[in-house]
């Protein structure tokens, strides 16, 4: 169950994200997939990038303002899947619980793959702000840690 590690760190009485129900995975060749990136005034201010695969939304925090021209690089943190609904989630994490903050719309739209491996996405983005051909590439040997940047 890819949403464990989500729902485990929330607690459902007390934030009003949602909490998810099973959905069918979406064709793999399917067009048209949700890209989200919500802005997440957090301890730490950062953007959720939310990318829809299997089911799930496949997400990476990334510290500063993702790039909208070629030629800046980004740090893409990978964290848990989320449920496909918190791809219209905006509003307040409370105080005390996982993630508390702000979370608002930053950027939304569709995207088209044009590579999904282990360490390696390529993806055609079409939302407002990020527009274009984005790759993401998974340092060597750390898990988690991807870089994020525009192709072009
Ligand atoms: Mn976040």
């Amino acid at each position: 169950m890819s949403l464990d590690e989500y729902l485990k760190k929330r607690d459902f009485s007390k934030t009003s994200e949602p909490q998810g129900e099973k959905k069918l995975p979406a064709d793999e060749r399917a067009e048209g997939r949700i890209y989200v990136i919500q802005r997440h005034a957090a301890s730490h201010l950062h953007y959720d990038l939310r990318l829809e695969k299997d089911g799930v939304l496949k997400s990476w925090a990334i510290p500063k303002e993702p790039p909208t021209a070629k030629g800046v690089k980004r740090l893409a943190v990978q964290t848990e899947d989320h449920p496909i609904e918190y791809a219209n989630f905006e509003g307040i994490i409370p105080e005390g619980e996982y993630g508390a903050g702000k979370v608002e719309i930053w950027d939304r739209g569709t995207f088209n793959v044009e590579k999904w491996d282990e360490n390696e996405i390529i993806v055609l983005i079409h939302g407002e702000k990020l527009r274009g051909r984005y790759c993401l590439i998974r340092f060597k040997g750390q898990e988690d840690n991807w870089l994020f940047f525009k192709i072009y």
